[in-house]
């Protein structure tokens, strides 16, 4: 390995030396590194992509932190392009502003702030705003859409320098993000010193629950550095003086979470109910102990040794396949089961920047949308399962002209 790569030989939240290695997934290139034609033949640069869980705190993170410089840069992750998404974020901004009686004086704060889309909604319902985000081309198009932008990675630092230039936050919201921070204690104390003292932190992230039933093992990739159960997220937030006021399920990306914080109050938790409940369903699962983890591995390794056997048999049947979906998702499938072009002709995406481009790894082409029905090939492996049903929906001509689609995840099925 290299000076890229940080290796984590402690828990990130309660920094305990006892960690257990799980789920090898290779070494495999940054998921989202897509390739333009004339880098295929340049070597590509790969980083191991293997999990720990804490037996102290049961944190489950990756063992290795590849430098962010690298992954986030210029990332090209755009959040305003899937309805379901979008609804999501309209769901947060309306419920926000209407429990939290938000009006023009209050500052509401996104970290991760991505193109400023949910800023939009909140902007439009009349608050004050200011995005947070270290992707500089990503900051430039938020700005230019009337969302002032900080172009910079959140800690303490940030939140100084924000608090002293925009006042408090009367919300912080950090959709999606958490995963990718290494410091946690960066971002809480840099929370706790932006957020007014009324003030509420609102996150989402995907649930580890989630992820080990549905075995969504392909959403782990370097730029997840951490798959948080509850548990280990309570003691983290226990030391900086804040609680969970409410807890959400939510179905988006395979199954989520979403939490709103508030500083201790003495008054009794309206959350605590659930909370509880969630915790004993965390622990029936086995989610701090390590043989959840060692049986989820194994279930990884069957439905590769699966899903394999499925398409070699519709390959030798001379039936062609293709791809949908060229989601960072699709690309740890797709190289940690080893399936490349000769497998699948390409695959299909609808965002135009990715058209034409080649996947990392496995080096597949894609193509835009429209090519489904015209090129009509017998099977479509859908990457993206969790937009499967808004997929097969929009594409209902393919499957009505006798197209298939096959969906991996949770078990493979074929519609
Ligand atoms: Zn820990």
């Amino acid at each position: 390995m290299n000076k890229e790569v940080k290796e984590v030989k402690k828990c990130r939240i309660c920094g305990s030396q006892k960690l257990y290695r799980f789920l090898d997934l290779g070494v495999i290139p940054i998921p989202n590194g897509f390739l333009k034609k004339e880098d295929l033949s340049k070597s590509e640069n790969k980083y191991e992509l293997t999990c720990q869980l804490c037996e102290n705190c049961g944190l489950v993170h990756l063992t290795n932190v590849v430098n962010p410089k690298i992954m986030f840069t210029n990332y090209l992750y755009v959040t305003a392009q899937s309805k379901i998404m979008l609804n999501n974020l309209t769901h947060l901004a309306y419920q926000t502003y209407k429990d939290f009686k938000l009006d023009k004086s209050s500052l509401v704060c996104d970290i991760g702030s991505n193109d400023g889309s949910l800023l939009s909604l909140f902007k439009n319902l009349g608050t004050r705003v200011l995005g947070i985000d270290p992707a500089q081309n990503l900051a430039k198009i938020a700005i230019k859409n009337g969302i002032p932008t900080e172009a910079k990675l959140f800690g303490l630092q940030t939140a100084k320098m924000i608090e002293k230039k925009y006042g408090q936050a009367k919300i912080i919201t950090a959709l999606n993000v958490i995963a990718h921070i290494d410091n946690l204690h960066g971002l809480l104390s840099g929370i706790s010193h932006l957020l007014s003292a009324d003030g509420y932190f609102i996150t989402e992230f995907p649930y580890l629950l989630d992820l080990i039933k549905n075995k969504e093992f392909d959403t782990i990739y370097h730029e997840h550095l951490s798959y948080f159960s509850l548990k280990p997220w309570i003691y983290l937030i226990d030391k900086y003086d804040f609680e969970i006021v409410s807890v959400q399920r939510r179905r988006i990306h395979g199954g989520s979470i979403r939490l709103i914080h508030q500083r201790k109050r003495p008054k009794k938790n309206i959350a605590k109910k659930t909370l509880d409940y969630l915790l004993s369903l965390e622990k029936t699962a086995g989610l701090y102990d390590k043989k959840a983890y060692i049986q989820f591995a194994q279930e990884v390794s069957n439905l590769k040794t699966e899903l394999l056997n499925m398409l070699i048999d519709i390959k030798k049947q001379k039936k062609r396949i293709v791809g949908y979906g060229a989601a960072a998702k699709g690309n740890v499938l797709t190289n940690f089961f080893g399936i490349d072009n000769s497998m699948l002709d390409y695959i299909i995406d609808s965002t135009p920047y990715k058209q034409g481009l080649y996947t990392p790894g496995m080096h597949i082409p894609i193509k835009p949308e429209e090519k489904l029905l015209s090129d009509m090939p017998n099977y479509a492996l859908i990457l993206a399962w969790n937009f499967a049903d808004e997929i097969m929906e929009k594409q209902r001509q393919y499957t009505k002209n006798g197209g298939k689609f096959i969906i991996p995840i949770p078990k493979i099925r074929i519609i």
